[in-house]
């Protein structure tokens, strides 16, 4: 829970940039108890992800995540939000971050519980919120703002996932945008239309008779 009254975030050190907020697991990586490539990385420490306790664990890093977090630290004043342990957060962060991207971290303790629900509430950030993006796999935690949201899939362990890469130029339109909530609406928008089409059971069917 976040008791915190005043900004969780210290002023920031180039006003010009929008804010992007981004969440650790299945985001960005994915914790398993086993190596799944040469670039795990690799936790010898007791913590608990997702619920379930590990005595160690090898961390994956979604495919293209260091192209995305080098061009995100171009563009934006990134911050991590995750609702994970600080301990499981930094020792990750400290390993992936080769390039200081993130301008602060924020954990569990930043979150606030909501009737069971896991919540970041950009209000605590101390930024004005039309130059805030969210960028989380799990609708709940942008509960409060979901204008600010930029979706994106769960990631366990395909390493054929291009997310992260497509991602990129429309970071590029975000960085410029005079108006990045109206694009952040029209990319969901465009997405949802994008996943309808693949799911052919929401296509319209004009035989359709109800039983
Ligand atoms: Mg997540």
């Amino acid at each position: 829970m976040n008791f915190n009254l005043g900004p969780l975030l210290p002023p920031p050190t180039n006003p010009s940039r929008a804010t992007l907020v981004l969440d650790l697991d299945e985001t960005l990586v994915h914790c398993n108890s086993e190596r799944l490539s040469d670039d795990d990385i690799y936790i010898p420490m007791r913590f608990k992800a997702n619920g379930v306790y590990y005595e160690e664990a090898f961390v994956s890093k979604r495919p293209f995540l260091d192209e995305f977090l080098q061009k995100a630290g171009q563009l934006f004043e990134c911050v991590l939000f995750s609702a994970c342990s600080r301990p499981y957060g930094d020792r990750i962060i400290d390993e992936l971050d080769k390039w200081n991207v993130f301008s602060a971290r924020l954990y569990r303790d930043a979150c606030t519980e909501d009737d069971g629900y896991t919540v970041k509430d950009l209000r605590c950030l101390g930024r004005p919120l039309h130059r805030v993006i969210i960028m989380d796999n799990t609708p709940d935690c942008y509960f409060y703002q979901p204008t600010n949201a930029l979706p994106i899939t769960s990631w366990y362990d395909d390493l054929k996932d291009t997310e992260l890469l497509e991602l990129i130029p429309f970071l590029d339109q975000l960085a410029t945008s005079i108006g990045i909530l109206a694009d952040l609406k029209t990319f969901r928008y465009k997405r949802s239309i994008q996943h309808q089409a693949t799911v052919p059971h929401l296509h319209y069917n004009p035989n359709f008779k109800p039983s």
